[in-house]
């Protein structure tokens, strides 16, 4: 089973309370999460969710031309497949692994069976789905608004914020064109002029290495509301589940969640 040191890796299953969270521990496997690998894909259907305890997973939409775009990076305050909690079968979008890590999986069936006995898992998820929608939003504006150079220093800080401090991140320019939406003709213009000025130190052998305050000089505003936005629509939600959540009567015994804190 599961323990309190192993699920506060991923924000959302931190935030539970210890006795919603037994719901879900008997079910948790922990799975490694391979770069490039793909979680699932637009269309099919959803056999797990995915709780990251480290690494970033791209959301990538594919149009039937083949053309990509990134429309979200889920880490570790978040989850892969939990729109499957809200009543979908099948994925919406495809989820790439950008940087590895480790996750928490389950099966939707089991996750629903535990969402249904247990009003704060059911806060989880509309947490999440606040967090979501909000980055989806935002990157709706970015994409339409800002400069490539601008969105591509938004991604990049995005994917260093969960790549546990390393200045190199695993990108080629096909994984950058599949983010941005552009032609590589694109990204290698834009590469070049993020080289010229410093905010990329190198670009070889699939790696890129970043200057991190000068991606930030790159980056629109975007990259910091986003983060901001998101971060207190996590933390908040979090104080909410543990001490908000309107117990369920007579799903648990009074006093159950303060019993078990500690546990
Ligand atoms: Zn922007």
């Amino acid at each position: 089973m599961m323990d309190h040191a192993t699920r506060v890796g991923n924000r959302l299953l931190a935030a539970l309370p210890p006795a919603d969270f037994a719901l879900l521990a008997p079910h948790l496997r922990k799975v490694v999460i391979e770069r490039d690998s793909v979680l699932v894909r637009s269309g099919d259907r959803i056999e797990h969710l995915l709780f990251p305890l480290s690494g970033a997973i791209a959301t990538i939409v594919e149009l039937p031309n083949g053309q990509t775009v990134a429309t979200a990076i889920i880490g570790n305050e978040g989850a892969v497949g939990l729109t499957s909690a809200l009543g979908a079968s099948h994925s919406p979008a495809t989820a790439v692994v950008r940087i590895s890590g480790a996750a928490l999986q389950i099966s939707p069936a089991q996750f629903l069976t535990a969402q249904h006995r247990s009003p704060p898992i059911a806060s989880m998820v509309q947490v999440f789905t606040r967090s979501l929608l909000t980055q989806l939003q935002h990157v709706a504006a970015c994409n339409a608004l800002h400069s490539v150079e601008a969105r591509l220093a938004c991604w990049l800080l995005h994917i260093h914020d969960r790549a546990n401090g390393s200045d190199l991140l695993p990108m080629t320019q096909e994984t950058l064109s599949e983010l941005l939406g552009v032609r590589r003709t694109t990204v290698t213009h834009v590469v070049s002029t993020m080289r010229a000025s410093r905010a990329l130190k190198s670009n070889r052998r699939g790696q890129l290495e970043i200057d991190r305050p000068r991606l930030e000089a790159v980056a629109c505003e975007c990259y910091k509301i986003m983060s901001r936005r998101i971060d207190r629509i996590v933390s908040h939600g979090a104080v909410g589940l543990v001490h908000g959540a309107p117990a369920r009567s007579g799903s648990r015994s009074p006093g159950s969640r303060i019993a078990g804190t500690g546990s």
